[in-house]
């Protein structure tokens, strides 16, 4: 294949993941924007297949045949709760790929570079394995917390700024070190020194962040598996590679953003780590003053159809009872009815960004009554019912009543400014920051015991009937 062939692919699949972008950014064009990106994956796949590959086809078929099938049933047998678990880790996968392709790259030597070019790709070898690594290492981290194999309380080693500080300094001097090495032909030292402290960064910086605050880390590894891309991009001379690096790395980045300004947590902050922890870090310190009171599905069934204005807070629990469905067809029962039914989405409700987004978009519930927390939170006076359902800390009152909690200073729905709040989950346990929840006793509060879907179930049927 053509040099001037291949180019005018690569600038053709580049076009399409831009458009893809865009796509994504709203709900009505996601579907479109997928649609672009995965055409725009398969001609880039091919042209550096048929184009840039002239041997080993063996190996690279055997691997893709592999990693296809792994692929393959990895996505159907995970479930949606599983999600953000499976993101992570493959992020890793995008980290360690640029790890070692760095070292094969600084192994072999195919191409020979002299002067200031050979300085060049040295040093975009060494950032490459650098961001490869903690990538790697991180997205392992964030792997295990959030499928709880790791716990989600911060780990908070002594002098941990002074720390991080070290191995920044550490990982300067060594690409310093590697330069200056590698022009006599050595410098693997000065490379596996660093390796092993990004790979301790990745773990430290994953390890110090506080249950609420993993979104960001999430949003932040996506952004950083990018940039690891990006750098395999460098390290091979593929255009293409850096320019969707680039992408992925800055819309991450965005996204990481977004996330923060969301949780009102300042971004530096985050990654230096130790945020989320507040002085009860595991909640049931603070006093709740009134009681729980337990209702029915049929008390909330009646309440629902003698309601003008009723609020859905969808929450994770949601999405373990896979109720998106029986949700949507309440909400589309209460519309027949004349009831102005209307969703409230906190931005890191569930697990992962725009969960519950997808979760509704799937149960095939109008984009036009799901909004953002921004653009609703006012709306709470004029609303008869809120029902919240399997969501706990984006709508925990303690974030903005108690001042060391672990979640104090995040935005949150605020259905206790309305008239009545139905709680739906299974009992009293605390969400995902662990933090106990002042909204369960409030005395207009409802708590509506069971699985999400059986209760919804319930309800829908005492409506119907
Ligand atoms: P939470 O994790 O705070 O609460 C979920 C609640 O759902 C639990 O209290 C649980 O209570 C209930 N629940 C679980 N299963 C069921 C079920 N089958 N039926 C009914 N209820 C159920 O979720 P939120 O969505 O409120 O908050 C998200 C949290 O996750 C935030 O702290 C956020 O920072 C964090 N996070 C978000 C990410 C993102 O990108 N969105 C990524 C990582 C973390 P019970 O067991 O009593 O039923």
């Amino acid at each position: 294949m053509s040099q001037g062939l291949i180019n005018m692919a690569y600038i053709g699949a580049t076009i399409l993941f831009i458009l893809a972008l865009g796509g994504l950014s709203k709900q009505e064009t996601a579907r479109r924007g997928n649609i672009l990106g995965m055409i725009g994956m398969g001609i880039a796949l091919v042209v550096t297949v048929v184009g840039l590959v002239t041997r080993n086809y063996e190996l690279l078929f055997g691997a893709m045949i592999i990693g296809g099938i792994i692929g393959f049933v990895a996505a159907k047998k995970v479930e949606m709760t599983q999600m953000p678990e499976l993101v992570a880790i493959l992020h890793s996968l995008v980290g360690l790929a640029a790890m070692l392709v760095g070292y094969a790259n600084f192994l072999s030597h195919a191409v020979e570079y002299v002067g200031v070019e050979k300085t060049i790709h040295d040093i975009e070898t060494y950032l490459g394995i650098l961001i490869g690594s903690l990538t790697f290492s991180g997205s392992v981290v964030a792997y295990l917390k959030l499928s709880g194999k790791w716990g989600g309380k911060p780990l908070l080693l002594p002098a941990r700024h002074w720390l991080n500080l070290i191995l920044l300094i550490l990982a300067i001097y060594f690409g310093y070190a590697f330069v200056i090495e590698t022009a006599s032909g050595n410098g693997i030292q000065p490379l596996i020194f660093m390796t092993v402290i990004a790979l301790l960064f990745g773990i430290h910086m994953v390890a110090a962040i506080g249950g609420a605050d993993m979104p960001v880390v999430v949003s932040m590894l996506n952004s950083y598996s990018g940039w690891a891309a990006a750098a395999l991009g460098f390290m091979l001379a593929n255009d293409l590679l850096i320019v969707i690096g680039a992408l992925v790395g800055s819309s991450g980045a965005i996204l990481s953003y977004i996330m923060c300004r969301a949780m009102n947590r300042n971004f530096i902050s985050v990654i230096a780590g130790g945020f989320g922890t507040g002085t009860s870090s595991t909640g049931p310190a603070i006093e709740v003053e009134g009681e729980v009171i337990a209702t029915s599905a049929e008390e909330l069934a009646s309440q629902l159809t003698s309601a003008k204005e009723v609020m859905i807070i969808p929450g994770y629990g949601m999405a373990v009872a896979q109720a998106q469905h029986m949700v949507s067809d309440i909400a589309k029962i209460l519309r027949k009815k004349n009831v102005n039914v209307r969703f409230g989405i906190h931005p890191v409700a569930g697990r992962m960004p725009g969960h519950m987004n997808v979760l509704l978009a799937e149960a095939k519930v109008p984009y036009d009554i799901v909004f953002e927390m921004d653009e609703i939170n006012e709306d709470f006076p004029k609303v008869d019912v809120s029902i919240v359902i399997g969501a706990n800390d984006i709508v925990n009152p303690a974030a903005q009543e108690v001042p060391d909690s672990p979640i104090a200073g995040m935005p949150v729905l605020e259905p206790w400014n309305g008239k009545r709040t139905i709680v739906l989950k299974r009992g009293m346990a605390t969400g995902y920051a662990g933090v106990e929840n002042p909204l369960f006793y409030k005395e207009n509060t409802r708590m509506l015991f069971g699985d999400a879907r059986d209760s919804l179930e319930a309800v829908f049927r005492a409506i119907d009937s």
